[in-house]
């Protein structure tokens, strides 16, 4: 996440506020340029504003229907908002979508295709007792509401035996099988290759996550996989990398803008914050991760001195680093052919 300033004041305000909390000036955010002034510039807001708290910009660009903003636009399914407790937890899901959006952005992701907005979310809650199946397929991402529920999580979390589940890593996790259909899938070299470090996803699906839930990950498996759950199959490992990437591009934007960096690890970024994630992408490896390794420690550290949870709870052994490494060569090429 960058740093932002109120354009009134130039006080600080964070990236889901819609109003300067130091000189009351209504904000409205644009992915490229960051906090406007809403009166000001006479700009539209997003129509989710009063409903969900989106403080985004209504979206200009050519073929833009009605008046939402890009993160919203690629909403395409809401809950039951008569259902107590469904629009708190859509709008909180949307929040961090918009932190998935921005970094799409900043990324110079694809989020179209010949149909329009993609990926494309559908939020739907449980239903008389019938689960949501959260996943992809198509450009369409399916999300689960109840895991807006801090409860819910953390029974689910300790269930499943994971370390870390959260609301954006959910997003990023969905959107590396979204983004993997248009930025590797199409490209023969780059399948081959992925096919090679990952394993070939044309395993069948079904019977991968049978057999994942009903044996233990085998033994050493965090000398490969980033998680248990990149192990249950070869489209879940790329998922899985790509999510951790994300993480460790968002976190070491939010440090390098905070000068939160350890002794030894400041990274030369460019003096545009908006450039760094961008620049993040083209960095030595051995340095982004020695620097993510180093800051995770210390905020590990830091986390335990207050009794929160473990900060960063995934390892990054040197196969596990050639994994995210890939998927950091695949979003830096984009959409260009070799
Ligand atoms: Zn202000
Ligand atoms: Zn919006
Ligand atoms: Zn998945």
């Amino acid at each position: 996440m960058m740093r932002y300033h109120c354009p009134s004041c130039r006080a600080e305000v964070y990236f889901g506020n819609d109003t300067c909390l130091s000189c009351g000036t209504e904000l409205v955010f644009e992915p490229g340029r960051g906090f406007l002034d809403l009166r000001a510039e006479g700009l539209p807001a997003c129509e989710n504003r009063a409903r969900i708290g989106c403080n985004w910009v209504a979206d200009a660009q050519e073929g833009a229907q009605g008046g939402l903003c890009l993160s919203c636009r690629h909403t395409t399914v809401i809950p039951d908002l008569s259902v107590e407790g469904n629009l708190q937890r859509w709008a909180e899901f949307e929040a961090a979508k918009r932190n998935l959006m921005r970094m799409a952005v900043l990324l110079d992701l694809p989020l179209t295709d010949s149909a329009g907005p993609r990926p494309r979310f559908l939020f739907k809650a449980p239903d008389a007792g019938e689960a949501v199946v959260m996943g992809h397929a198509d450009g369409d991402i399916t999300l689960n509401i109840a895991e807006a529920d801090d409860e819910y999580r953390a029974a689910t979390r300790a269930e499943m035996g994971e370390p870390y589940r959260t609301l954006i890593g959910h997003l990023r996790h969905e959107s590396g099988h979204a983004f993997w259909e248009v930025l590797v899938k199409p490209f023969p070299d780059r399948l081959a290759a992925c096919r090679a470090l990952f394993g070939d996803e044309r395993e069948d699906y079904g019977q991968a996550l049978e057999r994942h839930y009903a044996h233990p990950a085998p033994a050493g498996w965090e000398q490969a996989f980033v998680s248990e759950y990149a192990t249950a199959h070869p489209y879940e490992d790329f998922a899985e990398s790509w999510a951790n990437l994300l993480h460790i591009l968002d976190g070491l934007e939010t440090a390098l803008c905070y000068g939160l960096m350890p002794a030894g690890h400041e990274l030369a970024a460019p003096e545009a914050p908006r450039d760094i994630l961008f620049w993040l992408l083209g960095i030595a490896m051995e340095d982004l991760v020695s620097a993510w390794i180093a800051l995770s420690l210390a905020l590990n550290a830091l986390n335990d001195s207050l009794g929160h949870p473990s900060f960063y709870p995934f390892i990054l052994t040197p196969k596990v680093s050639e994994k995210l490494d890939w998927v950091r060569q695949v979003i830096r090429q984009g959409c260009l052919a070799e």
